[in-house]
């Protein structure tokens, strides 16, 4: 797809990585699906990805 950003480049898979922080704690997820710019760099993660990782993320605050 046509970056929206920078609206010269266009996305294509890859594997990005995401820090979540909350109070003292910090969750990383590495390698997770997203459409990345050529261009600019700007990861867009799917909405369905995006709902995966914070379920996890709520589930990995709730172990601690
Ligand atoms: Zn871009």
């Amino acid at each position: 797809m046509k970056c929206v950003i920078c609206r010269n480049g266009i996305t294509e898979e890859g594997y990005t990585s995401l820090v979540l922080e909350r109070d003292q704690t910090t969750l990383v997820f590495k390698s997770i699906p997203a459409q990345i710019c050529h261009n600019c760099g700007e990861e867009y993660i799917s909405s369905e990805v995006n709902k995966e990782l914070l379920n996890s993320a709520n589930r990995g605050y709730n172990l601690l």
